[in-house]
């Protein structure tokens, strides 16, 4: 016996074994199955695809613990089956105990309603398509209770659609300690996103929905799409555009062709599984893998284990692919039980398994390696020429330690020899009576050059290659710019001889090209310059970091503010607002792929396209460039769709004077003259350098106004 202290009046013994009250129970077996909302969702997300549905709608509020509401356009609930819906193990997916081997749809032992309802307050509205209205029903610990105290418990019929919602309310409330392990609200948010998001790509078919509580954007909408599109849409251009397809499946057994889950002996041997993973040309900073095996996502570290060692092969270290499996197996071969979350599996046959599909993935894999080896390295003969080989090494690296989140050394400095270290907060502003952007943006500025020779900063423009993109529209639209060229105007402008700005406002220069003058409208032809390199660089463009990010909302509150007639819309200005942030944030995802307008789940914006290294837009025409994005991009097709966006990105870029921003007489001479500086030393020199001039700039835009012989005539004549 152990020694301990003696106590002679309490002789040690065993305390009695008690029984834990039974609401106890059940809220620690619910904790086993709902850890945190995002597994609250996961169950009822497959409740949802279960019962048929279509479009599913997910509201959250603070992650979830507040709120988490679920609709969904499915076959909904009988009002009898209402009283039982939350009691433990009540389904209607399996009837007989042999219908639990053989079972094909997710859910399978009636325990989600019944976990959340122990740990939540939990209510359902639903109505079948038999049914003359929708029945509201609340639940706690099982069983329904009334909705209000002194109210009766049975389900009440109110007004609703064809569908059930499920809304959850206050999760955890009676369980401290798992309520303060949640992480923040925004975080558990992020996790339902995720979960979403995976579900999203599974179900391309279905259109889903996840936004916040109160909020009229969402941050996830999908609608009925193919599944690697609804992976380019969620994941991003960079994956959806490096998307491999594999399919592969056991031998049939003897020549037979039987398919997989109906009856038969040696069923279990069946399989099959379809692939989306990346070539090596895309390199991640980390696996993003998504597992579904009889559409339940799970997790199999096993799987995972051996697809990650494909790619240690081909992807230098480091980088990590992105690898969508859906497995489908005889359910009776699968165990998910093997886990208390019932997340991680096994199954049977896996290692023979796994290996085929790895096998695959790996034939998959590196065959496009090889393929896209030589297209590229013939490719970048054919763009870059001897001399800037070079060059285009360094400014990919540029690219990479930008998108890692570092300035690159010199990356957004002054010209100046000195540069000034810039502070964050003094990049962006967001109130019209802040300082002006100019002096808060480093910009290539005569007075900061502190006498240096200004003449060499205006040599040597960085050069811009054309993007590597094979979307039609693009191609397209960089084929019209190419038929539309007049040689002659262009060669003007290559070889002309800036004399001056002739009117600031009005964005009048005058250059000399052999003995003619010309008069143009520098904003304009700024404006197709910019186009054009918008459209050289589409879907790589460098980043124009907004740091601290501006609210976007904020920004076209000011823009809209400042626009007259919106009345006439027949819509308040905030209702303008809200319509343009819906429409740019439901975007995000293409905004941010293709043209490096990112802005956050929050509504921030955190980044443009940089369209030329040495120019920095105007940011005071920001708020009005946002504001324009709504009506003036053409979202619904394709092509339309980038053309008016990098039209609009070309108006904002231009130097054409913003319209609501007052004058700040303080300072106002120093940036009209950097604003001067920059049109002469950059922009001409740019538009010498990149612009393919089109006709049309000769209908307003560019006039002769002199000949100098003509002129010599009219001397000689007086
Ligand atoms: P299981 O999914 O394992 O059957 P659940 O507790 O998740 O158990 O759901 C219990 C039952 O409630 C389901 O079998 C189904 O009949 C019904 N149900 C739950 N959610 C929905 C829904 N969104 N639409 C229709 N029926 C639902
Ligand atoms: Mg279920």
């Amino acid at each position: 016996m152990p020694e301990q202290a003696q106590d002679d009046s309490q002789p040690p013994g065993p305390s009695p074994i008690q029984r834990l009250h039974e609401s106890l129970i059940n809220r620690i077996a619910a904790g086993e199955i709902i850890h945190r909302p995002a597994s609250a969702l996961k169950e009822l997300l497959e409740n949802c695809l279960d019962a048929g549905a279509t479009s599913i709608r997910i509201t959250v509020k603070d992650g979830g613990m507040k709120l988490l509401q679920i609709q969904d356009n499915g076959c909904g609930i009988r009002k009898s089956d209402l009283p039982i819906l939350a009691e433990r193990f009540t389904t209607s997916k399996i009837k007989t105990f042999s219908d639990l081997s053989r079972l094909t749809t997710y859910g399978f032992r009636g325990e989600a309603l019944a976990s959340i309802s122990h740990v939540a307050h939990m209510s359902v509205v639903t109505k079948t398509k038999t049914d003359s209205c929708a029945w509201k029903a609340c639940y706690s610990e099982g069983v329904l209770v009334p909705p209000k105290a002194g109210q009766t418990s049975g389900p009440k019929p109110c007004a609703g659609i064809d569908g059930t919602t499920i809304i959850i309310e206050d999760m955890f409330y009676n369980t401290p300690t798992r309520l303060s392990a949640l992480r923040s609200p925004s975080e558990e948010y992020a996790r339902i996103l995720d979960v979403v998001t995976k579900y999203a790509v599974h179900n391309s078919k279905v259109a889903f929905l996840c936004k916040k509580a109160g909020s009229v954007t969402p941050e996830l909408s999908t609608s009925s799409t193919s599944m690697d599109l609804a992976i380019r849409l969620l994941y991003g251009h960079a994956i959806g555009k490096e998307l491999l397809h594999i399919e592969v499946s056991s031998p049939p057994p003897n020549g037979t062709s039987r398919t997989i889950g109906s009856s038969g002996s040696d069923d279990t041997e069946q399989w099959s599984a379809e692939a989306y993973c990346t070539s090596p040309n895309y390199q991640g900073k980390k696996t993003v893998f998504l597992l579904f095996i009889n559409h339940r996502l799970v997790e199999s570290s096993s799987v995972k284990r051996a697809i990650e060692s494909v790619y240690s092969g081909v992807l230098p270290k480091g980088a990590f692919p992105f690898v969508y499996l859906s497995l489908e197996i005889d359910p009776r071969s699968v165990d998910v039980n093997v886990h208390p979350t019932k997340r991680e599996v096994i199954f049977l046959n896996e290692e023979t398994i796994t290996e085929r599909i790895s096998d695959a993935i790996q034939q998959m894999v590196s065959q496009s390696h090889s393929r896209t080896f030589e297209y590229q390295a013939g490719l970048s003969t054919l763009l870059l020429g001897r001399s800037n080989e070079s060059n285009a090494k360094v400014s990919r690296k540029a690219r990479e330690e930008v998108e890692n989140g570092e300035e690159v050394d010199g990356e957004e400095r002054p010209a100046s020899s000195h540069p000034t270290k810039l502070y964050s907060q003094h990049k962006v502003r967001t109130s019209l009576h802040d300082r002006t952007l100019e002096s808060m943006i480093p910009v290539l500025n005569p007075s900061r050059s502190d006498g240096d020779d200004v003449s060499k900063i205006t040599v040597g423009l960085r050069d811009i290659l054309e993007s590597n993109c094979d979307l039609t529209s693009i191609l397209e639209l960089r084929k019209s710019v190419q038929k539309s060229v007049h040689h002659d105007l262009t060669e003007i402008i290559k070889k002309h001889t800036f004399v001056g700005i002739v009117d600031d406002y009005r964005c009048l220069s005058l250059i000399q090209h052999a003995t003619k003058l010309y008069l143009l409208n520098h904003a304009a032809v700024a404006e197709e310059m910019f186009y054009q390199l918008a459209l050289m660089q589409f879907g790589s463009y460098r980043r124009l970091k907004l740091d601290p990010p501006p609210p976007l909302r904020t920004l076209l509150k000011l823009a809209v503010d400042a626009e007259p007639g919106t009345e006439k819309s027949g819509l308040s200005k905030n209702e303008i607002v809200d319509r343009i942030a819906r429409t740019l944030l439901t975007r995000r995802g293409m905004l941010a792929e293709y043209f490096e307008i990112s802005i956050t789940s929050d509504g921030e914006i955190e980044s443009l396209p940089h369209l030329m290294k040495e120019y920095t837009p105007d940011l005071n025409k920001l708020p009005a460039f946002l504001m324009r994005l709504g009506p003036q991009v053409q979202w619904q097709s394709e092509k339309e769709c980038f053309s008016t966006l990098m039209r609009e990105l070309a108006y904002f870029y231009s130097p054409s004077p913003s319209h609501f921003i007052p004058s700040i007489p303080d300072g106002a001479h120093t940036q009209a003259k950097a604003a001067t500086w920059q049109i002469e030393h950059v922009l001409f020199q740019a538009m010498r350098k990149f612009l393919v001039a089109p006709k049309s700039l000769l209908e307003n835009d560019v006039v002769q106004v002199a000949n100098l012989p003509d002129l010599y005539r009219v001397f000689e004549r007086c």
